[in-house]
């Protein structure tokens, strides 16, 4: 049968944040019985975007990551729910019950994405249902979805094998699947958001005028072996994305027929901006 998965493009989300007052739009002093006490006004964000900067000035680049209910196929919250307070639909969404999960807070520590809400109010936890009374009211996509203005968010109501197929196809990622819990939202360009990147400016005297140098031939390397190579782009620039942060230790060799090769040394924490690195004519370099 279908069922309900979302994919969220990271490269797409700009922060504007139109999902996140959908959201509370659609359920702040809303009650949908069977799916959803209202949220409360202050302190819930069920769609939370989240944020990360990479790199140092100037080349900083910040990315953002929608988090939500991932309504996952073994989903920690409903084991730790008591008397039927988190049910698993057949079309795959994931409902906890306003009224049986009244005072059941240790579910908002079952969940390890962080993704239920305290409604001290109410005394309930809660997280984003999916829009699931609006899907089963005919809806086609969320609230989220439906006002996304870069179409980051995207719902697909399609059969498990054919979702497979979209995240072969599309490389699509799901957060921290280390957890097992085996999410139906999806990423797409997810390292922009969980990777880190090694970048710098090339810069050179080109008829006696120091200028940014373009069109170098950039290599990163580690242990002798080349990782990825990259050409800088006309301000001088050069980025090796999708690395693991804490990687360690790497080298950048840049190779241009109007300067003398040259290396550097570069050890990846965090995305890193190696600065402006000079490069010496030829001739200068063999004198
Ligand atoms: S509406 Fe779209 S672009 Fe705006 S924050 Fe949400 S996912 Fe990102
Ligand atoms: S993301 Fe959290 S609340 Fe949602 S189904 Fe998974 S464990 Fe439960």
């Amino acid at each position: 049968m279908k069922k309900w998965n979302l994919v969220i493009d990271v490269a797409k989300c700009f922060n504007c944040n139109a999902c996140a007052v959908a959201c509370h739009d659609e359920y702040c002093g809303n009650e949908f019985p069977g799916y959803a006490a209202g949220m409360p006004r202050l302190g819930a964000r069920w769609i939370d975007i989240r944020q990360r900067e990479h790199g140092q000035c100037p080349m900083v680049e910040v990315a953002y990551l929608p988090v939500t209910c991932n309504h996952c196929d073994d989903a920690p919250c409903l084991e730790a729910a008591r008397d039927g307070a988190v049910k698993k639909r057949p079309d795959g969404i994931v409902i906890i019950d306003p009224e049986k999960a009244r005072g059941q807070r240790q579910l908002v520590d079952a969940c390890p994405y962080g993704a239920i809400w305290w409604n001290e109010e109410k005394q309930l936890p809660q997280a984003w249902p999916f829009d699931a009374h609006l899907l089963d009211a005919g809806w086609t996509k969320t609230r989220g979805a439906q006002v996304c203005a870069t179409r980051a968010m995207r719902v697909l109501h399609v059969e498990d094998e054919e979702m497979q197929r979209i995240v072969r196809e599309e490389g699509l990622q799901v957060l921290h699947p280390e957890y097992g819990t085996r999410p139906r939202v999806y990423y797409q360009n997810l390292d922009r958001y969980t990777k880190a990147f090694i970048g710098g400016t090339l810069a050179g005297a080109i008829g006696g005028v120091e200028e940014c140098v373009a069109g170098a031939r950039v290599l990163l390397k580690r242990g002798g072996q080349t990782l990825a190579e990259t050409t800088s782009d006309p301000y001088g620039d050069f980025r090796f994305a999708g690395l693991d942060e804490g990687s360690g230790a790497y080298r950048i060799e840049i190779a241009d027929d109007r300067f003398a090769p040259q290396a550097v040394a570069a050890e990846l924490g965090r995305s890193t901006y190696l600065g402006t690195i000079a490069l010496a004519p030829r001739a200068a370099a063999r004198a």
